[in-house]
């Protein structure tokens, strides 16, 4: 049987990226304007993450990103959506998807053509990666366990005969709730007024109504570090998801694992539809090794994190610096290697402590309160390491 395995060569420029916007405020910001969109679907406001111009020779360097970091969807799932984090991202793995517009760049003396992606695009995969990563914490538990069933019951809401993602939580539902009734009220009202069968005064009234839910609803979500609700009807009785006999029992039982599965299905299935193909080569020692290779960056980490939801690569989080790590060849390793071996020093200078004040008839949670440590990782250290 050939061995199994993602593979992926990802070009990034040298010289790195840079953000280009129509009218900048920020020196430091090139001027351009948008020519072209490859594919559909994907938001083309600017600011713009340009890379190098086309047609020049510009340097650039090959990663492998599944030998290199098979834990990189984690870290793309935990990416502050801000244009900093963003810029320092693709600096080190390259865009996502190889630019899906084309920027002219107009402070120079000749124009420059440069393929670009928009910070919302970056921005609303984050957070759809983001939203997926959370859902299966929830159904994986915590240290790999059971389903957390009360977290999942935030995030998958029944609604009549219909079960729902709702990954933005109970508080912002509510005031999507508000929006969609604010704004169905003054469509109503319009309607009606343009019939003639209403005046057109409470018209304004309740299209305000509508614009202030609308601003209370983008407000909270900002809050919120959100870009997008992320909502989503997971199944209902007309929809082809799971049998009938199967649907009977979520229905009655108001079940939330089993949603939440379907709809962490449904994201690898849209994601990587139509987007990899299957190789098969043959390795140094001359035996054949089956690849699959995604087409860019983007489609390669929901491969690798399709690799972890079905147990092909083991990924371990630092206790100590809570960094992602791939454990899979060493399954017994507890600390990155990150900071070298700073973090098994730093959790062996801590365990020190927290036994040293175990010794003086401390509980954990007090021990943990005293010394500013994390509960958790008190109980971890005094039940791991040595002597
Ligand atoms: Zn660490």
């Amino acid at each position: 049987m050939a061995e199994l395995e993602g593979w992926l060569e990802w070009a990034v420029p040298e010289h790195g990226f840079r953000w280009a916007h129509e009218a900048p405020d920020d020196p430091a910001t090139a001027r351009a304007t948008m020519d072209f969109v490859y594919g559909r679907d994907c938001d083309v406001r600017p600011p713009w993450l340009i890379a190098p111009p086309h047609g020049e020779r510009h340097p650039t360097r090959t990663t492998l990103p599944f030998k290199e970091a098979p834990e990189l969807h984690r870290r793309f799932a935990g990416l502050p959506l801000t244009k900093d984090a963003i810029l320092a991202f693709a600096n080190e793995f390259g865009s996502l998807v190889g630019g899906n517009l084309v920027v002219t760049v107009v402070d120079q003396e000749m124009p420059t053509f440069h393929p670009a992606e928009s910070l919302g695009f970056w921005q609303w995969a984050i957070q759809d990666m983001r939203d997926a990563v959370h859902l299966w914490d929830l159904l994986r538990g915590d240290g790999g366990g059971e389903p957390n069933v009360d977290g999942l019951r935030e995030v998958i809401r029944w609604e009549g005969d219909r079960v729902e993602h709702f990954p933005a939580g109970s508080s912002l539902r509510l005031n999507h709730t508000q929006t969609i009734q604010a704004q169905k009220f003054a469509g109503e009202a319009a309607l009606e007024a343009a019939l003639g069968k209403s005046s057109p005064g409470p018209v304004s009234h309740l299209e305000r109504t509508a614009a202030e839910a609308r601003a209370k609803l983008a407000e909270t979500l900002s809050r919120a570090g959100r870009v997008h609700l992320g909502q989503r009807i997971i199944a209902g009785l007309q929809s082809n998801g799971p049998s009938p006999a199967l649907w009977a029992h979520w229905r009655t039982t108001k079940d939330v694992v089993g949603p939440a599965r379907l709809r962490l299905l449904q994201f690898f299935n849209e994601e990587l539809a139509g987007k990899i193909d299957v190789q098969l080569v043959l390795d140094s020692g001359g035996s054949l090794r089956t690849r699959l290779v995604p087409k860019d960056l983007l489609t390669g980490m929901w491969l690798m994190f399709f690799f972890e939801v079905t147990g092909k690569t083991k990924l371990r989080r630092c206790p100590i610096c809570r960094t992602w790590f791939d454990v899979t060849r060493s399954p017994k390793k507890t600390f990155c290697d990150s900071h070298g071996a700073g973090c098994r020093q730093k959790a062996s200078r801590m365990r020190k402590k927290a036994r040293a004040l175990l010794a003086q008839g401390k509980s954990p949670d007090q021990v943990a309160q005293e010394l500013g440590f994390d509960p958790d990782l008190v109980r971890f250290l005094l039940t791991s390491g040595h002597g």
